[in-house]
């Protein structure tokens, strides 16, 4: 197989084999369990302090890839994901004054 470079317009083909394979219930119950997954890393982190950064950048790269899933299967485009951060970037300088 070729070497792929990466990114999401290739990797989407990737997210929608999975949803294909799997299902839309079972995918979502995924991005419950990645999300308690970080959840939990977060907490090792700052409740006790452990140096857990591996597993962080594991678990983070586990939602982004569950996310995208939701993301698609919500039928939302990049243009709307975009835009919903976008605002909340916005708001956010408002209230950091910047
Ligand atoms: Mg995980």
């Amino acid at each position: 197989m070729a070497k792929k470079q990466g990114g999401w317009a290739e990797w989407d083909k990737t997210m929608l084999k999975a949803i294909q394979t799997w299902g839309r219930s079972k995918q979502f119950g995924i991005a419950i369990e990645e999300l308690t997954e970080l959840i939990k890393q977060i907490l090792k982190h700052t409740n006790r302090g452990e140096e857990n950064r591996a597993e962080l950048l594991d678990e983070i790269a586990d939602v982004y890839i569950i996310l995208r899933q939701v993301k698609i299967m919500l039928a939302f485009t990049d243009a709307e994901i975009h835009n919903a951060i976008h605002k909340k970037v916005e708001r956010l300088r408002t209230r950091l004054e910047i």
